[in-house]
């Protein structure tokens, strides 16, 4: 049994022109102990996606379809108090960008202890114990509770998040792009404390990152997301050597292969075209080099092409005309 299940999930953006279909009928699911990477271009739904696991859309976005089982639990049915006992202690989320996810004004300590007064019903002395604890889990020296947040440098301060992420124990932790914007040393520092904390506390782990080589680096599992859809998922090794999306094949070739020959690395012409009227048929038809009539009309299912491996796209199912 899976610990969390997506299943068919439409969230949409109410916008004056109209609704963005931002995710648009996703299904996955997350198995115990094990890290899920959800990857794509910037505007793809991926953040939108794991926001709805944990319920924090904006106010102009709502889930439209589709469920969120957790544990026996519909996560898009709760009401708000229920929510409340998900949040931090059954799933918490390391925000893109520390600097802005932390208050400036307020000590690392008195920040990482908040959550854990709110829900381990805990005096102050117990839980800034927790806190001690907890920052020397991720590398900080306990004594550095008592600093703010700009007297740490940007690594630092991303430790300060995976503090405050497990702050109450959770079983699943939402990573959104935690190393984006470090640079290349402290992202390995970070992906390297990820992963051990993920070995030594048994957590499960979605982590967001348009960076297939961090997903490389630290998940089981994969799932490639195109405007708003799941175009590609399986094992990180089967979508590396044997990918069956167009799409996915061009973003792992947009990464420069540091062992191979001194190329440029190649990029996906075009954008990500308009959620408000997507393309009719496969969304990424405007895009695909492959494409040809019935990807402009049919809209293709993402269907199994391997053991634990599906792919979205007719090439896998349907004769190309030369
Ligand atoms: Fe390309 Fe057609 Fe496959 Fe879409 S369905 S990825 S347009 S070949």
């Amino acid at each position: 049994m899976p610990l969390l299940e997506v299943k068919d999930l439409k969230v949409y953006f109410s916008t004056p022109e109209g609704d963005v279909k931002a995710v648009d009928g996703v299904t996955f699911s997350l198995g115990e102990g094990e890290s899920l990477g959800l990857a794509g271009e910037s505007g793809c739904g991926k953040t939108t996606a794991a926001l709805s696991i944990m319920r924090l859309l904006p106010k102009n976005g709502r889930i439209v379809g589709g469920s969120i089982d957790y544990q026996g639990y519909d996560l898009a049915k709760l009401t708000p108090a229920q929510l409340r006992h998900v949040r931090w202690k059954h799933i918490s989320i390391i925000f893109q960008g520390a600097m802005n996810a932390l208050n400036p004004v307020r000590r690392v300590g008195a920040q990482i202890a908040e959550p854990i007064k709110l829900h381990e019903d805990l005096d102050d002395e117990a839980a800034m114990k927790r806190v001690h604890e907890l920052l020397e889990l991720v590398g900080i020296p306990r004594e550095r509770a008592t600093e703010y947040p700009h007297e740490f440098s940007g690594g630092m301060r991303q430790r300060v998040m995976i503090a405050m992420a497990l702050a109450c124990n959770p079983k699943i932790v939402i990573a959104d792009e935690p190393v984006t914007a470090l640079d290349v040393m402290i992202q390995a520092q970070i992906l390297e404390l990820l992963e051990r904390l993920k070995r030594e506390l048994g957590l499960s782990m979605i982590l967001i990152s348009h960076d297939l080589s961090v997903m490389a680096e630290t998940c089981d599992q994969m799932a490639i997301m195109y405007a708003g859809k799941m175009v590609e998922t399986g094992n990180v090794r089967d979508i590396f050597k044997n990918s069956k999306h167009p799409y996915t094949k061009e973003l792992i070739a947009a990464f420069p292969d540091i062992k191979g020959a001194r190329v440029l690395p190649a990029y996906i012409p075009g954008d990500i075209p308009s959620l408000i009227h997507p393309p009719t048929g496969c969304h990424f038809h405007p895009r695909c080099k492959f494409a040809w009539k019935l990807c402009e009309e049919e809209e293709p299912g993402l269907l199994p092409v391997g053991d634990g491996h599906c792919a979205a796209c007719h090439l896998n199912t349907a004769e190309r005309p030369a």
